[in-house]
């Protein structure tokens, strides 16, 4: 296969979706609020964008979901795109192989957080990009809005309000941050535009396409360049390094690909110059990543050959 044939996919998600309702064992979903509680396990959904913005799709595909931490990778390319290099002066871009709401290494590293996928590194990301924008919330809405061409995504106030009220640790991080100059603005305004950010509910259709300018390398929906070709393939490299919460090596050894997981079950993963994944399904194991989900990435790669290895 040459590197410009298209792959047969949905025979692929197909199969893929087969064996994943055989498989037993779903993890849980996240409990620390209830509407992630609530979510069935057994719900499965893949989608994959190839660069033109044709999308295949099996299961829940379209069932929009809690994205949670994959909007993490859009603060950022959208941060980036503004500040360019000097964003990486007030957060790194090592792993951290700590649990993602993690204090510890803060203190060491005085006040500024390991990698932009932990929750201390992406609250200085939303800091940022809302210091530069006044609404890094709105900016995020916007642009998954027109990547993914659906103009009725939103945020689900009630998951923004669970946030709120399950907060405490977003709180500490942001006002230890804070207290080292790392942080501009107002904690509290803060926390509110970092939890709308969490809020926003897609489907693996609007997460796949929204994602397509990281194959793309930079290259937005409309034909516009977001990132340089070179910020493409850092944001690519810190999803490898450190997408998937303290289990990135593992992610890197099974799927091959850069990813973003959420808490929602929800996994972005990015072949590029190819196409976009986005795989959903609430059960999680205890790292935080999508057990069906890693599992379906794994099997595309496998079955497909594609990854960036
Ligand atoms: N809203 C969650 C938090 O900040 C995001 C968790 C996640 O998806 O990693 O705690």
């Amino acid at each position: 296969m040459t590197a410009t044939s298209s792959y047969a996919y949905e025979p692929i998600l197909e199969r893929i979706a087969e064996e994943i309702e055989r498989t037993p064992g779903r993890g849980r979903p996240a409990d620390y609020i209830p509407a992630l509680a609530a979510c069935d396990p057994r719900r499965f959904g893949m989608a994959v964008a190839e660069l033109d913005g044709t999308v295949y799709g099996v299961g829940d595909w379209r069932q929009p979901f809690s994205t949670q931490s994959i909007t993490k990778v859009f603060t950022l390319a959208l941060d980036l795109a503004r500040e360019g290099d000097e964003l990486w002066e007030h957060v790194g871009r090592e792993p951290s192989g700590n649990p993602f709401n993690s204090l510890v290494q803060l203190e060491y590293e005085n006040g500024r957080p390991r990698n932009p996928f932990i929750n201390a590194g992406a609250l200085v990301v939303t800091d940022r990009l809302m210091t530069r924008t006044g609404d890094a919330a709105g900016e995020l809405l916007t642009f998954l809005r027109e990547e993914s061409g659906n103009a009725s995504l939103d945020f689900d106030k009630e998951v923004a309000a669970s946030e709120t009220a399950n907060g405490d640790r977003n709180a500490a991080l942001a006002h230890f941050m804070a207290s080292y100059g790392n942080i501009d603005n107002d904690v509290p305004a803060l926390l509110d535009q970092y939890f709308r950010q969490c809020s926003v509910e897609a489907s693996c259709a609007d997460l796949a396409l929204a994602t397509g300018f990281l194959a793309r390398h930079g290259i937005r929906a409309d034909g516009s360049r977001l990132l340089t070709r070179s910020q493409a393939k850092q944001v690519n490299a810190v999803m490898l390094t450190c997408g998937t919460y303290d289990a990135a090596g593992d992610f890197a050894y099974r799927v091959g690909l850069p990813g973003k997981s959420g808490v929602g079950g929800g996994i972005i993963a990015v072949v590029p110059g190819r196409c976009t994944l986005c795989v959903w399904s609430p059960g999680l194991d205890e790292r935080g990543n999508s057990v069906a989900g890693v599992a379906a990435l794994d099997r595309f790669t496998t079955l497909t050959g594609l990854s960036v290895f």
